[in-house]
Parts: C-alpha cells; structure tokens; sequence
C-alpha cells in the first residue's frame, strides 16, 4: 500500500519540519523554512533520475561524464501554498518550468475547486512534479492530477510538505500510478479537515493571513 509513498527522514529536512510546524515561528522564518524543505524533497523526488553520458572537455582532458537524460521538468505549484516551495526548486532546476495550479477548497464540502491553470506549451511531453505542501483529504491533488492527466502528462509525481493517512489512501486509490514524496505521514485529520498535528494553514502562516 505505502511502496509508492516516500518519506524523506533526512535529519535536515525533519529539524526544518519542526520548526515549521511551531506555533512560534512567524511568516518571515516560516518561508524560508518552506522554501528549504521544498529544495531538499525535490532533491530526492529526483533521485532516480535517468542519466545519460555526455562528453565533456575538463581543464586535465576529455571526459565521459554524467547528465541529466531529460531536461523536460515541469513544476505544478497547487495555488496558494505551492508558491512557497517552488522558487526554491527553480533555484535547484533553474531549466524547469512552472504549470501554476489555482484551485481552492470549498469551505463546506471540502471539494476542490479550480480558479486558474496555465501550463507550458507542449505540457504533455513533461515530467510534471505537483507541489501541493498539505495533502490533507487529497482531494485538492486528486484534483490536480485529473486536471493534468487530462492533459495527457504520463509522468507525474506528488510532493507534500505533509500528509495525513486519508490523503495518502484518496491519492493511492485514485491515481495509483502517482509517487507521494513527504516530509511526514502525521496521524490523521480534525473535524475541518486540517492535518493533526500538521503546523495549521500552510497559505496562512506563509503570508501571514491567518
Ligand atoms: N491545508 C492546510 O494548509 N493545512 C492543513 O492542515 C490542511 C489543509
């Protein structure tokens, strides 16, 4: 059930996550902390990369040395809280582009709704990462994988900040093709469906509108 879920337990990435989820920590502290969480699970969202061998010339001499075999990376930040983890996956993969996803969750069905989608022309020959940091009932990225597949994207990874077991089934269920890369599996979710313990409103906290 869990194969296709990664949780990336790298000592960094868990201290960041704690600071993240403190109620202390203010906006200014809180993005940079997304941000840096957002590099480091890209980072091994990445790791089985195919790669290719490419000749190179070194100031000692010729070399056959390894690169990226597909340079066809497409970021899908889920609006709003996506934003606070993709500029810093830019910074990583400066050549990728950004498919922007605005959907938001209706307040009393909990449905995700769509408000906004652009992506770049030729989307479909794209290995698509969807950045969706709170995956929560999942709906909002079961939404954004619909939305993509029917774009005819075949590669697609999921990452979240963090995830609650109902998000994970919801997205298993659905687009079982899909790997989740997380910082944590937390425990489950509350009434109005936030993430327990989680760290609150990832949008909120980021921007300060809580
Ligand atoms: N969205 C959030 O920002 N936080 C949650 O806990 C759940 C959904």
């Amino acid at each position: 059930m869990l194969d296709s879920v990664h949780v990336v337990s790298h000592p960094l990435v868990q201290h960041k996550l704690t600071r993240l989820r403190q109620s202390e920590t203010m906006p200014p502290e809180f993005r940079v902390l997304m941000r840096d969480v957002g590099m480091l699970l890209l980072y091994e969202a990445m790791r089985d990369f195919p790669l290719r061998e490419m000749a190179i010339e070194t100031p000692l001499g010729s070399f056959a040395a390894p690169t990226l075999d597909n340079l066809d990376i497409c970021l899908a930040p889920v609006l709003r809280a996506g934003l606070g983890m993709v500029e810093s996956m830019l910074d990583l993969i400066p050549f990728a582009k950004v498919a922007h996803v605005g959907l938001y969750r209706d307040p009393h069905t909990l449905e995700a709704v769509e408000y906004f989608f652009k992506a770049p022309a030729g989307f479909s020959a794209y290995n698509v990462f969807i950045v969706d940091p709170m995956l929560a009932t999942g709906n909002s990225a079961v939404a954004a994988i619909e939305r993509i597949k029917k774009r005819s994207v075949t590669r697609i990874r999921l990452i979240s900040l963090l995830a609650a077991p109902e998000g994970i089934a919801s997205v298993q269920a659905k687009h079982p093709d899909v790997p989740i890369y997380t910082a944590s599996i937390d425990a489950n979710l509350d009434a109005h469906a936030y993430i327990v313990p989680g760290l609150g409103d990832a949008g909120d906290r980021l921007y300060g509108t809580g």
